[in-house]
């Protein structure tokens, strides 16, 4: 095994790519036995996330780690074109798969739920849409590059976008007023670009849609994140639940932040102060966060001390913020070598623990659990199962968390907890929008933003954006990824938000059944449905109104006795 900088990258091309498959295909055809089929099976699978996912995935990661490198950036190029000319093929090796003479058999060994998950991927794809997929890999790539080129002078230094957010919590309002202005004005100037690309992408996904003979582009969406157990009708009662159980709540806690930090209205530059005193923020250097790190997930358990040793072992991360780095953070995967990375910018800030250690871990270690899962297919659990890992683990952490905010973690819990369910009618929100505009794909951008003005007032009727430059326009959703990179991602935080508040909650009354409740759950990968996952674990559905009401009782409890709730 290698170090993650010595790992070379080598371009599978296109017609390597197809050769080697219709090879694969053939053989797959021509299976006389079940065995035989299987190990075909195998093979291709092999092939497809060794080889080429491997590679893409690398070739993705270098360019997010430095996105003014020409060379990843032209390899970036070749897969927005390569991947849809490869899809075709496996499109093929699906049909072959669901045509299979021995599908029966097939079922029996590894369940229908492949099945299931396969017939609404080939919903995505046509030779038709090639074209239109890669005109859309190319703006999104282009959305990606333009805010990573960020380079905002503040304070008598050069910031990225990342580089900005400590200031979003500075107690000083003036030094928030000032920081967020500057944030504003390069965002305004912008502005024009970003509409031009959204409105490009809206004209091409509803394309997409059509020709994919789809009555719009929300079911496409539903389809490309694979939702097998749910619609649209039960998410926007989901939605319905959050605007009623979790709104209320969040807008007490609201006028109890306006009090505490002494302000009479909450404006965008103020949602992150929590404590006039300052915010809980990790102590130590980034090393010493990971030796932090290194302790608690030794302790945690086994298997999670396990990939950690990993990870740390091969450089398995990059989590420093710097000029030319792409936002955000993300879990990917290299096959090849059974390996997660982690991808997060630190800020210095409370998120750089939640928000990209602990829930990028949960991530990982879910990987690591199931990478021997065959069909390799059910390792990937769908988007909300995946985020339940990822944001649970940030609650379960919970008890490592002194190593990490000293005296401070107090702050820090009250913080994570209504954070946490402040983000759930933000998502919502964000999923409403989306709704709304592929629905009606003709809005102009300026309808658009008016659109999301009104969602604002109905999902966050505590946020006063009136004097606010670009959040007066309705222009906040712009600088949201997910619309532009990965449509309909957003409900996933929520849905699994309401679970992972539902493992924080009986961790609460006993951590070690919860700990093994939730590594089991999170075993199981993909081979179930997400319904079906949270029966098994009998965890309560956030499809029920019900339950939401109950966890947030649960949340708006612990808040109330927390000693920090009237603390200036
Ligand atoms: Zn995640």
């Amino acid at each position: 095994m290698m170090k993650f900088k010595d790992i070379s990258y080598v371009r599978p091309t296109v017609e390597e790519v197809n050769a080697a498959r219709s090879e694969q295909l053939e053989k797959f055809k021509s299976a006389t036995t079940l065995d035989a089929c299987i190990c075909i099976y195998a093979e291709i699978e092999d092939y497809t996330y060794d080889v080429i996912y491997t590679m893409w995935n690398l070739a993705y990661i270098r360019h997010s780690m430095d996105t003014t490198d020409a060379f990843y950036a032209v390899e970036m190029d070749y897969w927005n074109e390569a991947g849809p000319e490869m899809g075709l093929l496996e499109a093929e090796i699906t049909k072959a798969l669901m045509q299979s003479p021995f599908r029966a058999a097939l079922e029996k060994a590894w369940g229908s739920l492949i099945f299931l998950n396969e017939e609404i991927n080939l919903k995505t794809f046509n030779e038709e849409i090639a074209e239109d997929l890669k005109e859309e890999n190319r703006l999104s790539s282009d959305y990606v590059t333009l805010m990573s080129s960020a380079q905002i002078e503040f304070n008598g230094k050069i910031h990225t976008l990342a580089e900005l957010e400590p200031y979003y919590e500075n107690p000083d309002r003036e030094v928030r007023i000032a920081a967020h202005k500057a944030d504003r004005t390069w965002k305004i100037e912008k502005a024009e670009e970003i509409e031009r690309i959204f409105d490009q992408l809206i004209k091409v996904r509803a394309i997409i849609a059509k020709k994919l003979g789809h009555k719009n582009f929300v079911k496409t969406g539903y389809y490309r994140m694979q939702r097998n157990c749910y619609d649209k009708e039960m998410v926007t009662q989901f939605r319905d639940g959050i605007l009623k159980h979790i709104v209320p709540i969040v807008t007490q806690l609201k006028e109890e932040q306006k009090s505490r930090i002494g302000v009479d209205r909450i404006k965008p530059y103020d949602d992150k102060v929590m404590f006039l005193d300052g915010n809980a923020s990790p102590t130590g250097t980034p090393e010493e966060i990971f030796t932090n790190a290194k302790k608690m997930f030794h302790e945690m358990s086994d298997s999670t001390a396990e990939v950690w040793n990993f990870m740390q072992d091969y450089d398995f991360f990059d989590v420093m913020t710097r000029p030319g780095k792409a936002e955000g953070g993300y879990l990917s995967i290299l096959s090849a070598y059974r390996a997660p990375f982690i991808f997060a910018n630190f800020t210095g800030t409370a998120l750089d623990i939640d928000g990209m250690l602990t829930h990028e871990f949960g991530h990982a270690w879910a990987y690591y659990l199931a990478k021997d899962i065959f069909p390799r297919k059910l390792q990937d659990a769908s988007a909300e199962t995946r985020e339940v890992h990822a944001i649970t683990m940030e609650f379960l952490a919970w008890n490592w968390m002194a190593d990490f905010f000293g005296d401070e973690r107090e702050k820090y819990y009250y913080t994570h907890l209504a954070n946490h369910l402040s983000w759930l009618p933000y998502e919502a929100m964000v999923d409403e929008f989306q709704q709304y505009i592929y629905e009606e794909p003709e809005m102009t951008p300026k309808q658009r933003n008016q659109l999301w003005l009104g969602l604002q007032e109905k999902y966050c009727p505590w946020l006063d954006v009136t004097d606010v430059p670009f959040d007066e326009d309705g222009c906040h959703w712009q600088q949201i990824l997910h619309i532009f990179t990965i449509p309909f991602y957003y409900i996933n935080y929520a849905l699994a938000g309401i679970v992972a508040l539902s493992f924080w909650a009986e961790s609460r009354q006993n951590f070690t059944a919860t700990w093994k409740k939730y590594e089991k759950f999170t075993r199981l990968a993909g081979t179930k449905n997400f319904v079906e996952l949270l029966e098994d674990a009998d965890m309560p559905s956030p499809f029920v109104a019900n339950n939401l009401k109950l966890v947030a009782d649960e949340v708006k409890m612990f808040l109330a006795n927390s000693s920090l709730t009237n603390l200036k």
